[in-house]
């Protein structure tokens, strides 16, 4: 094995202080739902957490617009292909941003002529290192998964991974690309970065995946003569197309602009590729047998999440219970669907979207716990002392306390955004809405306000409540960023803006001087009885 591997991954220019995440593209076959949501807003709050950190963060999305099963789904809706993934990119864009995520690069991968020249490129880097060569394939190919599988891999005749449909037998001269060559490489990539992998388990389906023995795929499709040309002109055979899966992969590239632009340079290797468990033998295998191949550094992080079902159900079209994200921020709110989603469903496992628990965090977590506590802080602050934020006087204990507190949230903040566990970061955050409302209940500043005696301790009562709120808003910003700034605005202070968790993020690095009440956060949902 060749030393050079294990130390291509740190490649990238050290003086810039670069983040790059990358989030799956979708097959635009029908319109995004909920079950899309969770890893676009992950990746989403992930890039502004690294922005508040000061760092210069990316993030490339994107449509798989290369797929047979594109060609299909604008054929059973009555229109060319250009025209439904035109509607769907719309359609896509207008989904994303309902949830407050607007990518630095959005990939469309027929549409864009850059991206046509990077997959080239990187299928000529391949074949001048030599792991490209023709060769006859035959095998059960199902237009859904853009993949071929061999006969024990049918379930009852039918694809493995969609019992509607039964694969069709084809067999035809394409290209390979020989991932049998990279199983030790890859094998000893996997050991020396125990996190190349996250979470840690999936490692192992992967690492048992190689030591099985790689197989070689095809990386070329042949046009057929009755159907339209779709897809990546192979560079010197015209008569091919690229596999779908080897330009998609491409688009982590094109979204920083290679081969042309040095730029990329400054961005890769990626911090993260988060995709759904189902492509994880593209990303794992795949993919950085491609980039070895290419003499390109490996990504630091491919980050594999769970599926999402609706109300206890898979999610399909067919069965209807597909949940628009247009529709349900339009109803709840961007910011509570944001939270809901990072909070209530692990990242890492399956979770279930339920109309009635978003409804439970709402009113709980979001009108309860944090709303209230803001507007304690800003109208008591009014009532006692004409709306101007005193400054802490005589700390006791509990202030050494609730201090102690923002510190721990801080932390747990920090370790659930590096492991990509968003939840437990907001669980960290949430730590500190609580304790302040705590605090609150121990101090009474009710009662202090009755006896001018007590005026210092009631400075130091609405002074510290009011530091813990400016750092539980910079903390939940990534989170809910509307939210983090209507928090600011009620301190009177300036929204959140890239580097404040570093340069304001901690306790008496910067003042609430005075408060500006605008009502409550989150007004609660009354449920009806029934649901
Ligand atoms: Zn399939």
């Amino acid at each position: 094995m060749e030393g050079t591997i294990l130390t291509m991954t740190d490649a990238r220019d050290p003086d810039r202080d670069t983040y790059y995440v990358t989030a799956a593209i979708d097959y635009p076959n029908g319109a995004p739902h909920i079950g899309h949501s969770l890893e676009k807003v992950g990746v989403d709050a992930m890039r502004r957490y690294q922005r508040l950190r000061g760092r210069d963060a990316r993030l490339t999305m994107g449509l798989d617009e290369n797929s047979q099963h594109v060609v299909t789904a604008a054929g059973r809706n009555g229109v060319d292909v250009q025209t439904w993934v035109d509607r769907m990119e719309s359609a896509f864009r207008a989904a994303w941003s309902s949830l407050g995520i607007e990518p630095d690069a959005f990939v469309r991968t027929n549409a864009d002529p850059r991206h046509a020249e990077a997959s080239r490129e990187l299928y000529r880097r391949a074949r001048a290192a030599g792991d490209i060569y023709r060769s006859t394939y035959a095998g059960w190919y199902c237009p859904n998964c853009n993949a071929y599988y061999t006969d024990d891999e049918l379930v009852e005749g039918r694809c493995p991974l969609h019992p509607s449909i039964v694969p069709e037998w084809l067999e035809e001269e394409n290209d390979f690309f020989a991932l049998s060559k990279y199983g030790d490489r890859l094998l000893a990539h996997i050991e020396a970065n125990p996190d190349f992998i996250l979470p840690r388990p999936r490692a192992a389906e992967v690492v048992a995946t190689i030591r099985q023995g790689l197989r070689d795929f095809s990386v070329s499709r042949a046009l057929k003569p009755d159907r339209e040309p779709w897809g990546i002109p192979v560079p010197s055979d015209d008569g091919q197309v690229l596999y779908v899966w080897f330009d998609a992969l491409t688009t982590y590239l094109t979204g920083i602009g290679f081969p042309d632009d040095d730029g990329y340079r400054a961005y890769w290797p990626a911090d993260a590729h988060v995709i759904g468990k189902d492509i994880t033998r593209f990303h794992c295998l795949y993919w950085p047998a491609m980039l070895l191949s290419a003499g390109l550094p490996l990504p630091r992080h491919v980050v594999v999440h769970g599926f999402l079902t609706a109300e206890g159900q898979r999610i399909s079209t067919t069965t209807g219970n597909v949940i628009d994200p247009v529709a349900v921020t339009a109803e709840f709110g961007t910011d509570p669907v944001r939270y809901y989603l990072l909070r209530d469903v692990s990242f890492a496992s399956d979770g279930d979207f339920s109309r009635a628990n978003l409804i439970r965090r709402h009113n709980d977590d979001l009108a309860n716990d944090l709303g209230n506590l803001l507007n304690r802080i800003v109208s008591m602050t009014g009532r006692y002392r004409g709306g101007t934020v005193p400054e802490p006087v005589e700390e006791t204990e509990a202030e050494v306390d609730l201090r102690t507190v923002a510190g721990v949230a801080r932390q747990a903040a920090e370790d659930g955004f590096t492991a990509w566990t968003m939840d437990r970061a907001i669980d960290g955050i949430w730590t500190l809405v609580r304790r302040t409302n705590q605090y609150l209940e121990g101090r009474e500043p009710w009662k202090l306000a009755k006896d001018p005696a007590n005026a210092a301790a009631l400075d130091t009562t609405l002074g510290s409540a009011a530091e813990a709120m400016r750092l539980v808003g910079i903390y939940l910003a990534p989170a809910m960023p509307g939210t983090a700034d209507r928090i600011m605005a009620q301190l009177g202070l300036p929204p959140v803006a890239d580097g404040d968790w570093t340069s304001k993020g901690t306790w008496g690095a910067a003042r609430v001087s005075h408060v500006v009440p605008a009502g409550p956060l989150f007004p609660r949902i009354e449920v009806e009885p029934t649901a």
